[in-house]
């Protein structure tokens, strides 16, 4: 049974995913050749905390940092580290926040100093089919009319939609139900009501879908050691359109400034 949430209920999620994308911001004015993934999680530890929330994914099932920092052929839940990043490195940014008793969940991939343009477009991409994605999450719709925009969009510019990984239900638990896969086929699935909040996260990579856990046991890589990208949302179920939780703005305007800095 899928609880669609009261207003009262989705106000206090959409300031727990705002404060996702102002902390995505901070860590987004940071990220440059020569920072390591683990200055970037000690800053987002301090800022959530010093917002009156508490980093969502830190503890959770064991994990040991308040961010995970998934780097070129890392795709999801890469632990941050004391490396330092590397001109044409992307790096994967997911957060959570917990605040008021309800998550919030979103994830950005940055790019680091010059990118290719290969990998540039992947990036492009994979915020279409999130974008894309998001445009199915309407009353009456399936959950597998998301998937199968996901799909699609993924696999028609030839790159491999990973399986093993979905998007989910959000709420007063980080992963609740229903499982919200980036694959799927159209009118299949649960049915979307309005009121339902979902956090959908496309997880696209440059090649093949095939992927490996590292022993940390946690790291998932992709399996040919190329590329991956993810972005993630949250949002709420409605009639005709869907209402966005999350937001990049944050995000966009600190790399807009970065850029003009340039
Ligand atoms: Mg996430
Ligand atoms: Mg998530």
């Amino acid at each position: 049974m899928i609880r669609s949430k009261t207003e009262e209920e989705i106000e206090i999620l959409r300031q727990s995913s705002l404060l996702v994308g102002k902390t995505l911001a901070e860590v987004a004015a940071l990220i440059k050749p020569g920072v390591s993934a683990l200055e970037l999680d000690k800053v987002a530890e301090e800022f959530i905390k010093d917002h009156g929330a508490e980093p969502a994914f830190l503890g959770f099932n064991g994990f040991p940092n308040s961010l995970c920092c998934s780097v070129n052929e890392q795709v999801v839940h890469g632990i941050p580290t004391s490396k330092a990043l590397e001109s044409g490195d992307i790096i994967s940014v997911d957060c959570g926040v917990y605040m008021n008793g309800y998550y919030g969940d979103s994830a950005y991939t940055f790019e680091v100093g010059e990118v290719s343009s290969e990998i540039r477009k992947l990036l492009k991409v994979t915020r279409e089919c999130l974008t894309l994605g998001i445009a199915q999450a309407i009353s009456g719709n399936r959950v597998g009319d998301i998937g199968f925009a996901i799909q699609e969009h993924a696999e028609k510019n030839g790159y491999g939609v990973v399986r093993e990984l979905v998007g989910h239900g959000l709420g007063t638990s980080l992963h609740e139900a229903p499982e919200v896969p980036n694959y799927g086929r159209r009118g299949r699935g649960t049915k979307l009501v309005e009121g339902m909040t979902l956090a959908i996260e496309p997880m696209i990579n440059l090649v093949s879908r095939e992927i490996n856990q590292l022993d940390d046991g946690w790291t998932i890589i992709t399996k040919d050691g190329k590329v991956s990208a993810h972005y993630e949302h949250d949002i709420v179920v409605r009639k005709g359109k869907a209402e966005m939780l999350s937001t990049f703005e944050y995000i966009e305007e600190v790399l807009s400034k970065k850029k003009e800095q340039v």
